[in-house]
């Protein structure tokens, strides 16, 4: 299980309204990306929902739960960032169960989860090397092992491929389509790529200037932009 809704959602940093009245309803299992131009208010709406911001004002609800102020770590969500954030002095092994250590998890338990993801994401080579002895495409994979640990019902990714190659960047969107069939988990994705978009996505919402301008599947947005904005994001024919 693993739904999400968000009620009018609004954000402010200071002044700035950032995020401007966000209405969404992911179901469970869904791949849902959000796309919009830089500074449109993507990870800030990605980090309301892991409860990393404070909203200003809105709710935000997980299977139908309201986790408006549930601190992040309750509220069932792991997220991947772009740039790994994995802790430089432990090894590969250590940072993927450090979080299931931090909430108590039997010794025995984070064994069977570690060996599991480090299976799913073919990490068995790295899991005594330190973050600095690993290629970008293998720091993400550990981050990926790291959410994929904590078996969470919602998935979070902050443009998990920008900072790779072209080569790796594919390798890995597969390697994610591969895990999101497996795993069956709701999965909400940030990305500038269009090609990410389209092929990963069962839905695409369309931010700018902290609105939705659309929501649909790749084919409904390719084929009936509701805009020009839209149009021009997916790259459709006028
Ligand atoms: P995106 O991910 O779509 O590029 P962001 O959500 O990071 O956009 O940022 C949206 C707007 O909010 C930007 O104008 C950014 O400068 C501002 N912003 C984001 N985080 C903060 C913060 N912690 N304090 C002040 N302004 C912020
Ligand atoms: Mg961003």
């Amino acid at each position: 299980m693993g739904s999400l809704e968000l009620r009018n959602i609004r954000k402010s940093f200071g002044a700035q309204e950032v995020l401007k009245g966000i209405d969404l309803q992911v179901k469970d299992g869904e791949f849902v990306i959000f796309v919009g131009p830089s500074g449109c208010g993507k990870s800030t709406l990605l980090r309301s929902i892991a409860g990393l911001e404070d909203v200003t004002s809105g709710a935000v609800l997980i299977n139908g739960r309201d986790v408006t102020v549930t601190p992040p770590a309750k509220r069932g969500i792991t997220m991947v960032f772009q740039t790994y954030a994995l802790y430089p002095h432990l090894s590969v092994r250590d940072n993927m169960a450090l979080g299931l250590k931090q909430a108590g998890t039997p010794a025995a338990e984070i064994d069977a989860r570690v060996a599991k993801a480090t299976e799913m994401l073919s990490l068995e080579p790295y899991l005594k090397r330190r973050p600095a002895e690993l290629s970008g495409g293998q720091r993400q994979r550990v981050a990926i092992g790291r959410a994929l640990v904590r078996e969470p019902e919602l998935f979070l990714f902050d443009e998990p491929l920008s900072n790779l190659d072209a080569a790796l960047r594919v390798q890995t969107r597969v390697e994610i389509a591969r895990l999101h069939r497996q795993l069956g988990a709701t999965m909400i994705y940030v990305t500038h790529d269009q090609v990410e978009a389209m092929t990963l996505a069962d839905r695409i919402v369309v931010l700018n200037g902290g609105v939705i301008e659309q929501i649909g599947s790749p084919m409904e947005l390719y084929n009936r932009p509701a805009n020009l904005f839209v149009a021009g994001f997916i790259g459709s024919p006028q």
